[in-house]
Order: structure tokens, then sequence, then C-alpha cells
């Protein structure tokens, strides 16, 4: 992605990275980005980077991001030295980004046992409502919504305990998100973990850029889904999965 190496001269060039940081000058940062770039790995806001940062690089990230925050709060002309309100804003901001509300881009996918399909189930299974946390990647700002699953196993697929779902998707969504490419990602892991017949994802969210700024629209939702296997080739199972949703929102 030749794009992305056009930043990095320009990330060189912000003062105050502390040595703590730093290995021989080089920010934790662009360690990592190089090894992404090596590999040939993409790195966009909503992929999972966690394969590629290494013991202890997480920590000297946080530094680094408090650091690059600080400047934003500078910039921003914000006296963080005489308001206390923000004299640890900076700080806040880098752990919220990377311990909570980003984390499903730093840390490694949540363990989930797998096991066979003994009964032989080859019901309709639904899963929701989920509870969605997460942030679009335009803005940064809040996307808070609901996640309903549905399943249709066959006797060759895998099965996950029902608390699972709640913690892949969580995984997915705890990261800067678009909701179309979100639940298309959820939608891939769960194939990818239990090779269901049929897999039907639908979200409801709150985007609040569109209600904190911009057309201040304060009722809009947005909602979309993916349906893949039997759901996209069995008009009934779809309209059983979409009317049994609709009598539980
Ligand atoms: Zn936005």
């Amino acid at each position: 992605m030749p794009g992305t190496r056009q930043a990095l001269p320009a990330m060189k060039a912000v003062p105050h990275v502390s040595r703590a940081t730093e290995d021989e000058g080089v920010p934790v940062s662009q360690r990592i980005r190089e090894r992404l770039l090596a590999a040939r790995q993409r790195f966009h806001a909503n992929d999972n980077i966690a394969d590629y940062i290494e013991p202890g690089e997480l920590e000297a990230l946080l530094d680094e991001v408090q650091q690059r925050m600080t400047a934003v709060l500078e910039s921003l002309v914000i006296d963080t030295e005489s308001d206390h309100n923000t004299q640890d804003t900076a700080r806040r901001v880098a752990k919220m980004y990377l311990h909570e509300v980003f984390k499903g881009r730093y840390a490694k996918i949540p363990t989930v046992t797998e096991f066979p399909n003994v009964e032989r189930l080859n019901e309709l299974m639904i899963v929701g409502p989920v509870t969605v946390r997460s942030a679009c990647s335009h803005h940064f700002c809040p996307i808070l919504g609901k996640l309903w699953i549905g399943v249709m196993p066959n006797e060759h697929s895998n099965l996950i305990g029902l608390s699972k779902y709640a913690r892949l998707a969580e995984w997915i969504m705890s990261r800067p998100q678009i909701q179309e490419e979100a639940v298309t990602q959820v939608a891939d892991l769960l194939q990818e973990k239990m090779q269901p017949d049929g897999l039907a994802i639908v979200m409801e969210a709150d985007h609040f850029c569109m209600q904190w700024r911009g057309v201040k629209d304060m009722d809009s939702k947005m909602i979309n889904s993916v349906m893949r296997g039997s759901f996209l080739k069995d008009s009934t199972l779809r309209r059983e999965f979409l009317s049994l949703l609709n009598n539980r929102k």
C-alpha cells in the first residue's frame, strides 16, 4: 500500500516522542507498520493486527498514542497544564482506544470452543439481541446498536456456546467500523467457525455521527443484513427468521 508509506516522514517530524516508545529513534507504531507492510498484510481501521505486535509493544504504543493525543490537545489550544479536567485526557483517550473501544484491533481473537453437532441439530437457531458498541471509521463517533444472528446448522456444523457469539461480535465491533463491513466481518467469522448451511445477520444501530454532528437527525437508525447459504436460497427460511426477529425486537 504505497499510500500508507507516505505517512511515515510526517510522523517522525512530530516532537516529544519520548525514549520509552522508541527503539533507536523509530516509534513503535512504525516498527509494527513495517512488519505489516513486509507481510503484505492489510491494516485498515477494522482489521485486527494482533499477530504483528510483539510482547511489550502494546504498552509502548499506549505511551506513543498518549504523546500524539497531547499534541492534538495542544493543537486544539487547550491549556492542559492549568485545566485540571484535561490534564490526564491524553492518557485516558489513549487507554480507551487501545484497551477498550478499539481493542478488537490489538487483541487476539477470544478463545471459542467449537464442538461437533452430535445431536445433528438442523433447526433454525436465533441468537440476539447482542449489544453492539462500535465507532464509525469516518468520525470515530460511537455506533450503538443490536445484532441478531440466525444459524441453520447441518450435521457437520460446529456449534459454539451461546455467550461466544457475543464475544466474537464484540471482537469485530470494537474497531473503527462501517456498519456494512462490520456485519460482513461477523458473518465471515461465524461461517469459518461453524460451517453452517445458512447464516443470517441483522444489525440495527444508532450512528452518533448523525446525531451529535452533521444533520443532527436524532431518530435515524441504520439497519442492514447479510444472508448466506440457505437463507439466501430459501425465502421461507428467510421469512421465518425475519418474522421471529420482528416479534422479539
Ligand atoms: Zn461517522
